[in-house]
C-alpha cells in the first residue's frame, strides 16, 4: 500500500502516478488517497477530463461506486489556471489529456504541489496511451495496479475491447470491456 510522504519531510512537491488496466483500481486508489489528504486538512483540487461523461459530470465515480467531486476541464491548461489555491492535485483518466499534461504537472510539482496522477497505461490494442509514457517516466512514484481477468481469474494487465469499433477512445465500460491477463488478451 502506498504511504503518502509527510508534507515536512518533502519541501518540495512531488507526482505520484496510478497506471494499470481497466477495472484495476486506479480511481479507487486516487479516491482512497484524495479523501486521507482531506482529513489531513489540506487543500485538494481535483479534476477529470470533460469528455468522460460515463458516470457524473463533475463527480469522480469508481467501479465499487466510491466518489468524490471533480472540476471536468477541456484542456490541461485549466488545471494550472485553478489550481492555485491548492496544496493536493488530483487527475483522473490521465490518458485522455493533451501531451502538455505532461508540462502541468511538472510546473505544480515545481510549485510544491502533491500531483496524484490516474490513467490507463495501455489502449485496447495494448499500445501506450496517449501522454501516459511521458508522465510514467517523469513521475517521481508510480503504482501499477492489475485487475481480475475475466476470462480465466489471473492478474489482468490489458483491457480487451469485446465491442467491433477500431477508434483508440470507445467510451464505455462492462458493455465494451473486458480486464485479461496476457494470454487471454492475446487468444
Ligand atoms: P479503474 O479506475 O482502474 O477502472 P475502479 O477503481 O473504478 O477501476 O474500480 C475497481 C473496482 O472494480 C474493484 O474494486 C472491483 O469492485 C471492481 N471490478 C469489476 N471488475 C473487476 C475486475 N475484472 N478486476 C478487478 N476489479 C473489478
Ligand atoms: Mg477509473
Amino acid at each position: 500500500m502506498f504511504i503518502e510522504p509527510h508534507s515536512n519531510q518533502e519541501k518540495t512537491g512531488w507526482i505520484e502516478l496510478v497506471c494499470g488496466s481497466m477495472f484495476s483500481g486506479k480511481t479507487e486508489e486516487l479516491i482512497r488517497r484524495l479523501k486521507r489528504a482531506t482529513i489531513a486538512n489540506q487543500s485538494v483540487g481535483i479534476f477529470k477530463p470533460r469528455m468522460d461523461v460515463r458516470y457524473d459530470d463533475s463527480k469522480i465515480v469508481s467501479h465499487n461506486e466510491s466518489k468524490i467531486n471533480a472540476i471536468p476541464v477541456d484542456h490541461s491548461n485549466e488545471i494550472a489556471s485553478r489550481a492555485a489555491s491548492f496544496s493536493v492535485i488530483g487527475i483522473d483518466e490521465a490518458q485522455f489529456f493533451d501531451e502538455e499534461i505532461i508540462g502541468v504537472c511538472e510546473v505544480l510539482a515545481n510549485q510544491g504541489k502533491r500531483v496524484i496522477i490516474a490513467g490507463l497505461d495501455m489502449d485496447y490494442t495494448g499500445k501506450p496511451f496517449g501522454p501516459m509514457p511521458q508522465l510514467l517516466a517523469i513521475s517521481n512514484y508510480v503504482t501499477k495496479l492489475h485487475a481480475v481477468c475475466m476470462k480465466c481469474g489471473g492478474v489482468a494487465s490489458y483491457s480487451y475491447r469485446t465491442s467491433t469499433s477500431h477508434d483508440q477512445v470507445v467510451l464505455g465500460e462492462k458493455d465494451h470491456y473486458e480486464a485479461r491477463c496476457r494470454n487471454c488478451f492475446t487468444l
